[in-house]
Formats: C-alpha cells, sequence, structure tokens
C-alpha cells in the first residue's frame, strides 16, 4: 500500500484572496507548519517551528482564536472532508505558509483538483515546486533572507505569477536578476506589491508598475480588516 503524504497545518480558513492575480476571489486557506526563510517583516513568524509538542486535533487547532504555532496533521482527503463538515462554500484552495513547497504537494493538489477546486500555491520559491501541473503558482520571491536560502531557477519557471515584495529601489534591480533567469514559456504575470503598505514603498510600486507594464498587487485585506 503506497503511504499517504501527510501535512502538518496550522490554520484553515475561509476569506477572500487579497493580493496578487486572483484578488477577491473566495478562498480556503490552507497553511502550512514549517518555513526556516526567516524574512524579517514576516507576519506569520508563528509558522516557523514544527514544534511536535505543539501538534493538536483539527478541531482544536480550527478553533483557535489567535496565532499560534499549533498545528494538527492532514492527509488530502480528511482534508477535503474537513472542507465539507465546515461547509465551505469557495471553490478556490490557497496553499500557504509557512513555506508550503517544504511538502511534496502533488497529492494534496491532485486531490483537490479532481474534488473541482481550483489549486493556488504561494511560495518563496526558495523550494522546488512539487504540484500537480494544474495548480497556479505564485513566487513571491524571498532574496538575500536571514536563513540563506536560494531563489531556484526551478520554482520560478514554474510560476504563473511573480509577485515581489518591494520597499526601496534595490527590490526592483534584485527583481530584474531574478526575471534575466527565467526561461519558460509561462509568461507568468509579474505583480510589484508594497511591504507592509508603507506610503513610499506603494509609490515607487505605483512609478515602476506604469515605467515597466508590471501589476500593482496590494494587500487588500489588511486595507479592509479581514483575515
Ligand atoms: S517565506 Fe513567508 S513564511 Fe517564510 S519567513 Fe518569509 S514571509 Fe515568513
Amino acid at each position: 500500500m503506497v503511504e499517504q503524504q501527510v501535512y502538518k497545518i496550522n490554520e484553515v480558513f475561509e476569506s477572500l484572496q487579497g493580493e496578487g492575480a486572483h484578488t477577491g476571489v473566495p478562498a480556503i486557506f490552507v497553511r502550512l507548519q514549517g518555513c526556516p526563510v526567516g524574512c524579517s517583516w514576516c507576519d506569520t513568524k508563528h509558522t516557523w517551528e514544527v514544534n511536535p509538542e505543539k501538534e493538536q486535533s483539527s478541531q482544536k487547532v480550527l478553533s483557535k482564536t489567535k496565532e499560534s504555532d499549533c498545528w494538527f496533521s492532514a492527509t488530502s482527503e480528511s482534508l477535503l472532508s474537513l472542507f465539507s463538515q465546515q461547509e465551505y462554500t469557495a471553490k478556490t484552495v490557497i496553499l500557504t505558509g509557512g513555506e508550503p513547497c517544504m511538502y511534496d504537494l502533488n497529492d494534496v493538489s491532485r486531490v483537490l483538483i479532481d474534488a473541482g477546486y481550483a489549486v493556488n500555491v504561494e511560495t518563496s520559491g526558495t523550494f522546488d515546486v512539487m504540484v500537480d501541473s494544474r495548480a497556479w503558482v505564485t513566487v513571491s520571491p524571498k532574496v538575500n533572507m536571514r536563513g540563506g536560502y536560494e531563489v531556484l531557477d526551478s520554482a520560478l519557471n514554474r510560476a504563473d505569477e511573480i509577485k515581489h515584495p518591494i520597499a526601496m529601489e534595490k527590490h526592483i534591480e534584485e527583481l530584474d536578476l531574478l526575471l534575466a533567469r527565467l526561461n519558460s514559456d509561462r509568461n507568468p504575470l509579474i505583480y510589484l506589491q508594497p511591504i507592509s503598505q508603507q506610503k513610499r514603498a506603494t509609490e515607487l510600486a505605483v512609478e515602476t508598475c506604469i515605467k515597466r507594464n508590471w501589476r500593482l498587487s496590494l494587500q487588500t485585506h489588511k486595507y479592509i480588516g479581514i483575515e
């Protein structure tokens, strides 16, 4: 018998996608536990460590009322059952983290897509993206972060969307270097996303998007105060 892939999950909730190409789309967010990349401005630091002592039941994790580092284990099939128990109505699933590509996502993405969901993956680009070919992949490249991970060509070339967090000119130069490495016929959409809604970063993103014919991604969920 083939052993089923088990995923460690920090959070599952239904909301709207707040950023990037699918902004405004109702979605079920599945936040996977674990990330070694170490971005200083990370807003999900509670997902970094996978502490075995923090494993709990899915019901306990789903009912937590504030961010915490507890997680539950699920197979693809048990995740699907959970969606129907929760009576979610969204038809898009966003696999995020943490860094979801620390996991082999082939099984979960295939099961969800076969069940009628669209699957989007949000990754830092520092791990190979192991996912069903029908899934949408958003690479939000994290360059020179504390964890010392490099953005991989394989991740860039799998991207349907490259959404680059920026605060200053050097981040645009970084993006140019990454785009020069692209060697795929996917022709990914290019988005600039101001880091932490800073005013100067937003102005720079707007100016650059117009100049370069790129797109602007705002973290709309933060502006309207939803998860
Ligand atoms: S890759 Fe994402 S989860 Fe990991 S540290 Fe950076 S922002 Fe946080």
